[in-house]
């Protein structure tokens, strides 16, 4: 029976979520508080560049396909595959081109390296595959799921062992540590704190590859958008959602700023924080530790950089002291930064012969940090890290023609504490995502980044698609 489902937040998440809902036969209305849609995934176009603001790398694009898929229509985003998968730039000089290639990205390390390299690939395959049917593809799993994920492959995944013991147990330098350590930070944990089952994220950029959507990611969300639509789904900007309004186990109101909405099924794509927040809980979740933040710039440069490749990180000299000193909630003087030009795969990018680049550096959640950081200051931070840059052998300050910054004071528009990933997964249970409910109230699901599965995009679209199966499944 046809019901009337309000989606709030037009992230990816939300977006997912009413798509299937719609296709499920149900009137769904989508409020959004920004006057457009995408979340995190946003665009600036400013004098002649365009950036994606959020994220960058896109993989396991059948998820995004399977939206289109079950609409009965063909896929209408373009992707080609990126190659190298990232360039990475290490302080004693050292370039590595790593892409899904074995041979061409071990040609570059000598044999214990690259020995090592192809055993903790390996490594992360069999904990994906161990893991991704019970907690990726499937809604948040039930205790005898956990229980049989345990006996199968929970005893595989090295359940006593932290990330960086489970690479020192393959024999990794320190060179081919710091690399893989990084996958942890796309789930926002610290690596020294990651659990080793996070290794399983480095096979999907590794061996399942990252994809670049012709048009840049926003592409996608302007795809959804239009799917949405095309099925029916009212979607409304600029309706900051302001309160749940509870009835005994049921959510029966939205109000907004400009009104009120009747639901008789609200999933949210808004953060976990926010919303218990809605719900009147304002204290809900002050004691959880909140994962990463970060702070971007985004640069127009008037001459291209040769030296880099699509994606690239270029790596501090000490990624031990980088995360000391975000864990006790400080700007890391010395940090790993990435670096990603999009108008290497399309020109149509930045003006000819220009080239832009979004840069992004690890930074503490605003409640971790050590004081409150003011816009200025993160500006500042933002100045260091162009030195930074410049002092490695990159030197993008002269080419400038124009300059952004989104500190994360600003994210916090969209994400709690301007912490990304929502609950720093800093044990094997917090691994676990949140589950998709707000336990004592029965007509509401949860979708997004911070809930089961996890963030990134095509969790982000997973997440949408199971909210609507419960859905489905309570009505
Ligand atoms: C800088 C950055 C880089 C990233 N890089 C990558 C990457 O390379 N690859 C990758 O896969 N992922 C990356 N991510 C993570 C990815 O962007 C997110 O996990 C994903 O987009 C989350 O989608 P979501 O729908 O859960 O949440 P969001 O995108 O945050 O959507 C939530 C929506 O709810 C709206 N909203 C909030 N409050 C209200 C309210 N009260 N009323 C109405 N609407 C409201 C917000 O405006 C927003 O549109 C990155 C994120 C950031 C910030």
């Amino acid at each position: 029976m046809s019901k009337k489902v309000v989606v709030l937040g037009g992230g990816f998440a939300g977006l997912s979520s009413a798509i299937y809902l719609a296709l499920q036969g149900h009137e769904v209305r989508l409020l959004e508080q920004l006057g457009h849609l995408g979340g995190k995934a946003s665009e600036v176009r400013e004098a002649g560049y365009r950036f994606d603001t959020g994220p960058s790398v896109f993989t396991l694009p059948e998820v995004f396909e399977d939206l289109f898929l079950q609409a009965g229509k063909s896929c209408p985003v373009e992707y080609e595959a990126v190659d190298p998968l990232c360039r990475y730039f290490y302080p004693d000089g050292f370039v590595w081109d790593v892409s899904k290639d074995d041979e061409t990205t071990t040609a570059q390390l000598d044999a214990q390296d690259a020995r090592a390299y192809l055993q903790l690939k390996q490594e992360a395959k069999k904990l994906y595959e161990g893991a991704a049917q019970t907690f990726l593809f499937k809604q948040a799993p039930s205790l005898s799921e956990l229980m049989r994920y345990g006996l199968t492959s929970g005893l595989g995944a090295h359940p006593t062992k932290t990330l960086p013991q489970l690479l020192d147990s393959f024999g990794a330098s320190e060179r081919l540590k710091t690399f893989f350590l990084r996958f942890a930070t796309y789930f926002g944990a610290d690596p020294y704190k990651a659990p080793a089952v996070l290794h399983n994220i480095a096979w999907v950029e590794l061996g399942l590859g990252v994809y670049y959507p012709k048009g840049g990611v926003y592409a996608l969300v302007k795809a959804l958008e239009a799917l949405a639509e095309s099925l029916g789904v009212i979607v409304q900007t600029r309706q900051k959602v302001e309160k749940l309004v509870r009835v005994g186990n049921r959510v029966t109101q939205v109000e907004t700023s400009s009104g009120s909405v009747q639901a008789d099924v609200v999933v949210s794509g808004l953060d976990l924080v926010r919303t218990h927040q809605l719900l009147g809980q304002q204290e809900w979740g002050r004691r959880l530790e909140p994962s990463l933040s970060g702070l971007v710039l985004l640069l127009g440069l008037n001459s291209p950089q040769k030296d880099l490749a699509h994606h690239n990180i270029s790596f501090s000299a000490d990624y031990v002291a980088e995360f000391e000193a975000i864990e006790k909630g400080k700007l890391s003087p010395e940090a790993t930064i990435y670096l990603s030009s999009s108008s290497k795969a399309n020109p149509a990018d930045a003006p000819q012969g220009s080239e832009n680049c979004f840069v992004m550096v690890n930074a503490p959640a605003i409640s971790k940090s050590s004081k409150r950081f003011s816009r200025e200051a993160y500006m500042r931070y933002g100045e260091d890290i162009l030195q930074v840059l410049k002092n490695r052998g990159f030197d993008l300050v002269e080419a400038i023609d124009m300059k952004h910054f989104v500190p994360p004071s600003h994210l916090q528009l969209l994400a709690t504490d301007g912490s990304i990933y929502g609950t720093a997964p800093h044990s094997l249970l917090s691994t676990i995502r949140p589950k998709q409910h707000v336990k004592g109230i029965s007509n509401l699901v949860l979708a997004g980044g911070t809930v089961h599965p996890g963030g990134g995009i095509p969790l982000s679209l997973l997440s949408g698609k199971h909210a609507a199966s419960l859905v489905q499944k309570m009505l």
